[in-house]
């Protein structure tokens, strides 16, 4: 037999395949372009905008105000894009996503529909082989995987889920049609961000609205509305600053005011009255009101009871206000959530909350959800249940790198990399907001940029060098895991089964995946090692790659 591949197996070359065309994809690709580098972006949706483009359930938006939660690396983008409200609808984003697209004519190198199943490198000759589950095979010198932080979305195993007459909707994955819940009785599974979001706009339509919550959680209002005209034009006017602050003075790389003193500096009247400020600007700058609330259980104690004594004013109910109340967990040790009268919901008569928490679900019939022996009947089901995060993409891909070794096996006790980018055993493979990364605990677009500038820098000062390859080393690389588990133990964050530490998915390893330290510090950290020649990554001269493959 002919070992030719046939015309639909035949490789190409490219300089790099890019895995995702959200935020992170699209900006790499435009890089990419500037560096005149050759390149296919593969993505599995039939669009780009990746998050944006499959959270598409009632009331998804950012909770980080659009202003900011928007790309930097063009003045002419950021001076002509309108956003309508503090916090833009999944619609509008998605929007600005496609035009962003448009207006750099992304477009032709980004092959939609099409899953990266499998990446092999071969170590002769410094090549990576990419396969698409369109049964190509095609050929890069580097790997960029920009798979996304919460792109895997999970269902839980849950008895006789499959047995559900009625519609069954995950917020992760919701259908491109309008859906109307109007005159049904609908059941929402979880109550993360993405419940927040959607269940305050559900009760609005559905006859009857049964949320089952497993743990309680924090949240913060909102406050959305229009944007001004003048509003924009502040934030037009000042940019230059306020993205400046975002990357070297924010933590979290959102512009607002910096804390300068501890929950217990305060006294309870000055501190009551600095939460009420926070609660009344909304959204996740409570959270930054003082800056030990994270640090001292003492401190978090205060912002928790806080936020506890809001959700008791508005909930009426005393018996669902108590369950409402989270209980287990350091506020902000689970993301902290943002909404628009999520609390206030509970109040209406066709809502009903049930605790899940002491029952689990026993299991879902043909028409209803059982809990402790009775029957929640339901027409259509949510599952707001979240995602395999930080790892869980970049698992559903087969990659092999030196010696055989698999991404998987190596993180198979939890995922370790040299400052979130590389994997030591993996040469040429970059990822972006990986884990040990500030990656979800900031503004993403803010580390995302941060990430590709980095990558895009490195690419081409491999090319003035005359380099193939760049590898983490194994030093490097155990050096920083052990930082960013040290830096998360000095935190309260551990003490929460959280989706940070893999607790969502059973078996996942617990490790704190996302890098604490901040945006500016591991920022400056990176810059550090670039300006260093790339210490703690080994290179691999164009010569020396010659002589092997030859
Ligand atoms: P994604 O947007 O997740 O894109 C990754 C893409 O890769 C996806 O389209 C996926 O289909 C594709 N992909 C994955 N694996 C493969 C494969 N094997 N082959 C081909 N394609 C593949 N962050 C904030 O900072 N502020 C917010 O307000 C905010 N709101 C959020 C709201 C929701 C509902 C969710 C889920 C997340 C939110 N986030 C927010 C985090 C958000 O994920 C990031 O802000 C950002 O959009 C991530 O961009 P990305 O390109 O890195 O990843
Ligand atoms: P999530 O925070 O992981 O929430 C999932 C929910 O489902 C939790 O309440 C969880 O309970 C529950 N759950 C899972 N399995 C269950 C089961 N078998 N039985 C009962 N309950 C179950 O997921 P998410 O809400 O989709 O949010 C994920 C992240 O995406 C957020 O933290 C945020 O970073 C981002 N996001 C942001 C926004 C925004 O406002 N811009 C909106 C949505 C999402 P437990 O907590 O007990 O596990």
């Amino acid at each position: 037999m002919s070992a030719q591949p046939s015309a639909a197996t035949r490789a190409a070359a490219y300089d790099v395949v890019v895995v995702g065309a959200g935020f992170a994809g699209m900006y790499m690709l435009h890089r990419l372009r500037g560096l005149g580098m050759t390149a296919r972006v593969y993505e599995q949706g039939s669009g780009v905008g990746g998050t944006w483009y499959w959270n598409r359930y009632p009331g998804a938006r950012c909770d980080v105000e659009s202003m900011q939660y928007s790309y930097s690396f063009s003045e002419e983008l950021q001076q002509e894009w309108d956003w309508s409200e503090r916090y833009a609808p999944q619609p509008e984003i998605l929007a600005y996503a496609n035009h962003v697209a448009d207006r750099f004519d992304l477009r032709p190198d980004i092959q939609i529909d099409t899953r990266v199943e499998r990446a092999v490198f071969d170590e002769r000759a410094n090549i990576w082989s990419v396969t698409t589950s369109d049964g190509k095979t095609v050929t890069a010198k580097f790997v960029v995987l920009a798979t996304g932080c919460l792109s895997n979305a999970r269902v839980p195993d849950i008895r006789g889920l499959d047995r559900f007459k009625g519609k069954v909707y995950h917020t992760g994955h919701w259908p491109h049609e309008a859906v109307d819940f109007t005159g049904q009785r609908v059941a929402v599974i979880g109550t993360g961000s993405s419940s927040i979001q959607a269940v305050p706009v559900i009760a609005e339509q559905a006859r009857h609205l049964t949320v089952f919550q497993r743990t309680a959680n924090f949240s913060i209002p909102a406050h959305n509305g229009p944007l001004s005209s003048q509003q924009r034009e502040w934030f037009r006017k000042n940019y230059p600053e306020i993205r400046r602050f975002e990357r070297e003075v924010a933590r979290n790389g959102i512009y607002t005011q910096q804390p300068d003193r501890g929950a217990l500096d305060d006294s309870d009247n000055e501190r009551r009255a600095r939460y009420e400020a926070g609660w009344q600007h909304g959204g996740t700058v409570f959270m930054s009101v003082y800056n030990n609330v994270l640090l001292d259980k003492a401190a978090n104690d205060t912002a928790a009871d806080f936020v506890r004594g809001k959700i008791a004013e508005i909930v009426r109910d005393p018996v669902t206000a108590k369950l409402l109340q989270p209980d287990n967990h350091p506020i902000g040790s689970k993301r902290i959530c943002v909404d628009t009268d999520y609390f206030a919901t509970f109040n209406r008569p066709n809502v009903e909350l049930v605790d899940v928490r002491t029952d689990p679900i026993e299991e879902i019939t043909e028409n209803a959800v059982r809990v402790a022996g009775k029957d929640y009947e339901a027409d259509a089901l949510v599952l707001a249940t979240g995602f395999d995060a930080m790892t869980g993409s970049v698992a559903k891909i087969e990659i092999v790198g030196r010696y055989g070794q698999t991404l998987n096996q190596k993180w198979a006790e939890g995922p370790r990399t040299y400052l979130g980018l590389m994997s030591a055993g993996f040469p040429n493979l970059f990822i972006i907001t990986g884990p040990g990364s500030p990656s979800v605990l900031s503004n993403m677009i803010v580390s995302i940029e941060q990430h590709v500038d980095w990558i895009a820098d490195c690419f081409a000062w491999m090319r003035s060098k005359g380099l193939a390859a760049m590898e983490a080393t194994k030093p490097a690389e155990d050096k920083w895991v052990e930082h960013v588990n040290e830096v998360a133990h000095t935190t309260l964050y551990p003490q929460a089964n959280s989706w940070y530490m893999g607790a969502n998915i059973p078996g996942k390893p617990r490790i704190f995946m996302p890098y604490i330290g901040g945006v500016p510090v591991y920022r400056q950290k990176c810059d550090e090692v670039a300006a260093k020649g790339y210490e703690g990554f080994a290179m691999t001269a164009a010569e020396q790659r010659q002589a092997a493959a030859s």
